[in-house]
């Protein structure tokens, strides 16, 4: 069996050159960068056949480009070398659904949920269910997906509709009304373009101040369950933004800002924001996913070689608070290990996912030397893409010294983020990473 998906494999390989003009007229949103990845994938492959997390995302690749029995294939070799990867259960069953083959996907998604309860196969599990009409079995799905990620507004919604309203809209989760900003086809989930993840602050428990946060998190973040319209804003002009920062009227020395962009790497979007940083002279500190981090070690690199801090947001974007102290610690280790293996430098900065937080977290935390870093300025750009939102949520949540709150899997901060950036640098202030704001702290 082994071999005989090796010699697919290699087949597909060799087809690369095919599939690669499919590839190109499949993305129309971003083809050069997808074809980068498809390269840096098969060139890492190509030095260790047994790579599941390339495989995984050349999988995608596939998917993408409709090859689906090529994914297929792909991900079956890929199971076969690591049967524990869970991303390749949810791709590969979301692959089957999608041509119809709904038995092949139920068997790949339950045997899925015998490694992990993912909340993902959970949902995945739950509309196939749901599609075939057995309301019992899908709702039991729902509810699992959700006893696994309480703000997962996809399931919420899902349970919605089947009838299931007060119970699970959990009292400490504001989500069932929002829309969905960043929901794309089941059958792209995995580790290369979306991460499965919530917003922070959606769920933002207890979140703790950060090292020399001046300002609590602001009060009026929480989102109301009655879906609130926005408020109506009109766009902020670099030299509104100017005006803002002005009045903040700071002394020479608190004249910094610390910006930190969570959940990448993104084969687009993280490429943007490095080249703006490096164009306007900013530095920043990314809080990477270590799944992503390994399909993109090149971009860990750059980061580093370019004077950014690199932080921990666990391996696969897990919830610290609702993992057992062990879960916690392997997960926030092997990103480490991955960091530093890059770096070549300890990494001691870690945000928590969700912004989930405890008094065991902290203390976690603590035993290992590690710096919890939250933030005080939310720009909640995975809520609202529109570029001209984000700046202005920023601009009125933002202070001198502020930690502010990105997410490089998303498009709109590398819009406002010349704009931004080029306000603050007008009157005087930096940017600077969270160690250096460490540093600042300890020395005041
Ligand atoms: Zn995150």
């Amino acid at each position: 069996m082994n071999r005989f998906f090796t010699l697919l494999f290699c087949i597909l390989l060799l087809h690369g050159t095919c599939t690669h003009a499919a590839v190109k007229n499949f993305d129309n949103n971003n083809p050069p960068d997808l074809m980068r990845d498809f390269e840096l994938l098969r060139k890492r492959i190509k030095l260790n056949p047994r790579d599941v997390a390339a495989l995984n995302s050349l999988g995608i690749i596939y998917a993408r480009a409709s090859k689906l029995n090529d994914a297929i294939k792909l991900w079956q070799y890929a199971l076969n070398v690591d049967p524990a990867y869970i991303h390749l259960y949810n791709n590969l069953g979301s692959a089957f659904k999608q041509m119809g083959r709904r038995e092949e996907a139920r068997i790949v998604f339950k045997t899925g949920l015998t490694h992990s309860s993912s909340y993902w196969i959970h949902y995945n599990l739950g509309l196939l269910e749901k599609e075939e009409g057995n309301v019992a079995a899908a709702v039991s799905c729902f509810k699992s997906c959700v006893a696994q990620n309480p703000g997962f507004e996809p399931a919420i919604k899902q349970l919605s509709e089947l009838g299931y309203h007060s119970e699970l809209s959990a009292k400490n989760h504001h989500t069932k009304f929002l829309s969905l900003g960043s929901y794309k086809p089941p059958v792209e989930t995995g580790n290369i373009d979306f991460y499965p993840l919530l917003p922070e602050s959606m769920q933002q428990q207890n979140s703790s101040t950060a090292p020399s946060s001046k300002r609590q998190p602001s009060k009026n973040h929480s989102v109301t369950v009655k879906k609130k319209q926005e408020k109506p804003f009109k766009p902020l002009s670099l030299s509104e933004c100017d005006e803002i920062v002005k009045a903040f009227n700071a002394p020479q020395k608190d004249r910094y800002l610390a910006i930190t962009f969570d959940d990448g790497p993104h084969h687009t979007y993280t490429r943007e924001i490095l080249d703006i940083l490096k164009s306007e002279g900013a530095k920043a500190t990314f809080f990477v996913v270590g799944s992503r981090a390994e399909t993109y070690p090149d971009l860990i690199t750059r980061m580093n070689n370019e004077g950014h801090d690199v932080g921990n947001h666990s391996w696969e974007h897990r919830s610290l608070a609702k993992s057992t102290t062990s879960d916690a610690l392997t997960s926030l280790r092997r990103t480490n290990e991955l960091i530093s293996g890059i770096t070549a430098k300890p990494c001691i900065l870690v945000r928590p996912p969700f912004g989930h937080t405890s008094a065991r977290v902290k203390n976690m935390l603590h035993q290992e030397s590690w710096h919890e870093i939250m933030w005080d300025s939310d720009s909640r750009d995975w809520q609202n893409k529109n570029p001209d939102v984000i700046l202005y949520r920023v601009m009125k949540s933002v202070g001198p010294g502020s930690i502010v709150l990105f997410h490089d899997i998303h498009p709109g901060a590398a819009m406002m983020l010349p704009t931004m950036l080029r306000a603050f640098k007008a009157n005087g202030y930096r940017f600077i990473t969270i160690s250096d704001l460490i540093a600042l702290t300890n020395a005041s």
